[in-house]
């Protein structure tokens, strides 16, 4: 009998070429193995007459094998077999494609399980490629993602194998008092459970023992690089007079605005880098925060970085820096990727030099082979397209910098905690004053050439619209996409007017100039996807029209609708949808009825639309292959309680944790992959 850590290879019905398979999988040891989970489970505990069956749905039956056809081949290679079942309510044929093996197992007189689609009529009903089980066989019965080569059932019988190879303390990582307190199931309990529930019931406290496990592990794992980040850093910084910043603003700062920033500036004092995260809505102004920490960095003589996701955006920032700051003596510089390479080296050679005191860019400031030489603030405008890995690659560049991230999406807080848990937080939870609603209606198509009539009003009293469709080129048939719907406006509700289009598979050069032209008033509408999404800020654009809006997710939509009501005019988003479902016209109500964006995205999380990140891979954790942030609210509560309650009494260094210790390195080993 092989041991945990030895080559599956070693499990009885395995051997070299099937581990190869196994490999495939990701599956090397036999605690991979056990750790492969079943991505659902075949019901077959619940039966329908079929009489009862329903036409066009999957349905369970059990039922005896009354005759079986000749087999018929109705062209080369393609055979058909059938076979006439009955359960004493009505009889039903069963058609079997090509699987002579499956034909040949079933026997005249035997009771079998069938699982798949009923089609048919009510007097005549078919079943094709049905699932069979004998009769006696287990009821639940796990499926695992596979690879060719391996069925279901050797992965079943490999892991009824796995199962017998440890004792229940091998696999446990938690302390027993742990276990007891959280009512958790014991890991060998789970993994048992997980593969093989007895009933349906069984397997939900089995994932919630394996997911609230790689909460833990996540939380801890977060904890650890918060802790080695708590090194000592050059730039302690003195917080100066803030009245050079402060008078310089067009604005009075949010109270808001203001605790971050004296957060911030807390922080920046201290002997060890600053890790902050400046979770905010959209518009709560998060920029003036990082120009406010950009002033104390300069100050005492450091220089910032403020990192954006795409060159639009670094753009932007630039411009808005440069506003804030410019008349307080600090000296700004952009830097992305498609300057020349006479303009990049000019920038690098005033950053090296240190006639810069911020620069702002994309990727390409760490790639120009820049030099920051007194490098003491990174900011990294988040988007959630930084992973963890990244943001940790980024702060090692320098000597240990201040690091301050600015959110995309307000999420709330729990889960803030779990994504973001190596940085504190400060929340933005206030809007600058004199802020206008939104108004947000969602309609059908029905009602699209009244929002156009409305849109050319706007335009023609001197505003600007975008218009947001979800694709770019001729996808599915029923999405507007950008290209041709642009062609399509030009030539009918929009006849005379200035129309840009802007998507992702612009080239960079491209897309500014669109931008540049939009910002500059030289285009009346901007057909666009989600590029826009991302802060792009035109004080004069006060109507959006978004196509397909069921399509986005709630917070994306949230984001989109934050293009408008930047400036003085008052603003609308429509969102137009011809999908009446009561679950789509139940999510763009939330839109029209709040807009706090922490509220929407806790709607979100609760309803799981399309294009949520929660359940992506867009929130830069190492991946979770079990636990799901959105869905498991109250186990990602218990996780981080109980993984701070380890940390903060040092528990988690004593021997008794060396089990989870090693977990906890085990997972971001998978993360940096
Ligand atoms: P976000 O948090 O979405 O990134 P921005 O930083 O882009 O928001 O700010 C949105 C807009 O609000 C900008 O035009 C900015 O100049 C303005 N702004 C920021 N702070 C204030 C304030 N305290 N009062 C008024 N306007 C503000
Ligand atoms: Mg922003």
């Amino acid at each position: 009998m092989p041991k945990l850590d030895d080559s599956v290879m070693y499990l009885k019905g395995v051997g070299p070429k099937r581990a190869e398979l196994f490999k495939k999988l990701g599956i090397e040891t036999v605690r991979d193995l056990l750790y492969h989970l079943p991505r659902h489970y075949f019901d077959f505990t619940a039966p329908v007459s079929i009489a009862e069956t329903l036409l066009e749905e999957q349905n369970v039956v059990e039922a005896e094998v009354i005759k079986k056809e000749r087999p018929a081949m109705i062209r080369r290679g393609m055979t058909i077999y059938r076979v006439l079942v009955t359960d004493g309510s009505d009889d039903m044929t069963v058609v079997i494609f090509n699987s002579q093996y499956q034909f040949e197992s079933l026997e005249v007189g035997g009771s079998y399980i069938f699982c798949g689609k009923v089609t048919g009529t009510l007097t005549r009903r078919e079943m094709s490629s049905p699932l069979i089980q004998p009769a006696a066989a287990e009821r639940i019965q796990p499926v695992y993602p596979l690879t060719a080569g391996l069925t279901q059932n050797i992965l079943r019988n490999c892991l009824k194998n796995a199962l017998l190879a440890f004792k229940p303390e091998e696999v446990e990582i938690l302390p027993a008092d742990i276990i007891k307190k959280t009512g958790l199931l014991p890991e060998a309990e789970a993994l048992r459970l997980i593969h093989f529930p007895n009933k349906r019931e069984d397997a939900a406290p089995a994932r919630r023992r394996l997911a609230f496990d790689e909460l833990l592990t996540l939380r801890l794992g977060m904890a650890q690089m918060r802790e080695r980040n708590r090194r000592s850093t050059s730039y302690s910084m003195k917080t100066p007079d803030m009245s050079g910043f402060t008078g310089a603003l067009p604005f009075e700062l949010t109270g808001a605005q203001k605790r971050a920033i004296a957060e911030c500036a807390a922080d920046m004092e201290k002997g060890s880098p600053m890790n902050r995260l400046i979770l905010g809505d959209v518009g709560s102004g998060k920029t003036a925060v990082a120009a406010a920490c950009c002033y104390i960095a300069a100050k005492n003589g450091a220089q910032s970085v403020l990192m954006a996701p795409t060159e639009i955006l670094a753009a932007q920032h630039f411009e808005s820096l440069k506003g804030f700051l410019e008349p307080s003596g600090v000296r700004i510089g952009l830097l992305v990727g498609s300057m020349t390479k006479k303009q990049k080296e000019k920038l690098v050679a005033a950053a090296s030099g240190g006639e810069l005191d911020v620069i702002v860019g994309t990727h390409a400031l760490f790639q120009a082979g820049a030099e920051y030489q007194k490098l003491g603030l990174v900011i990294t405008d988040e988007q959630h397209r930084f992973g963890v890995e990244q943001r940790a690659a980024l702060a090692k560049k320098g000597s240990d910098p201040h690091r301050l991230v600015m959110s995309a999406t307000p999420i709330p807080r729990t889960l803030a905690l779990m994504i973001y848990g190596e940085l504190e937080i400060s929340v933005l939870d206030e809007l600058p004053a004199g802020r206008k609603k939104i108004e947000t209606y969602a309609v059908t198509g029905k009602l699209r050439s009244r929002a156009c009539a409305y849109v050319r009003k706007e335009i023609d009293s001197g505003g600007q619209a975008y218009i947001v469709c979800p694709a770019v080129e001729e996808g599915a048939a029923d999405l507007k996409n950008v290209t041709d719907y642009a062609k399509e406006l030009g030539r009918g509700e929009f006849s005379g007017y200035r129309i840009g289009v802007l998507h992702g598979q612009l080239p960079p050069a491209k897309k500014e100039a669109v931008m540049k032209q939009f910002k500059d008033g030289e285009l009346d509408i901007l057909v666009c996807t989600t590029v826009v999404e991302v802060g792009v800020d035109v004080p004069n654009a006060s109507v959006m029209m978004v196509e397909n809006a069921d399509r986005f997710g709630l917070s994306q939509l949230h984001q989109l609708r934050g293009r408008v009501g930047r400036g003085e005019r008052n603003s609308c988003c429509i969102l137009i949808t011809d999908n009446v479902s009561e679950e789509s016209r139940k999510r763009l109500k939330i839109l029209s009825s709040t807009s706090s964006g922490f509220e929407i995205s806790e709607a979100d999380l609760e309803m799981r639309g399309p294009g949520d990140f929660f359940g992506s891979a867009q929130h830069g954790l190492p991946p979770l292959r079990i636990a799901d942030l959105a869905a498991d609210t109250e186990i990602v509560a218990l996780a981080q309680t109980t993984a701070d309650s380890l940390c903060d009494t040092g528990r988690i260094t004593l021997p008794g944790c060396a089990a989870l210790r090693g977990r906890v390195e085990k997972l971001f080993e998978a993360a940096s992959d």
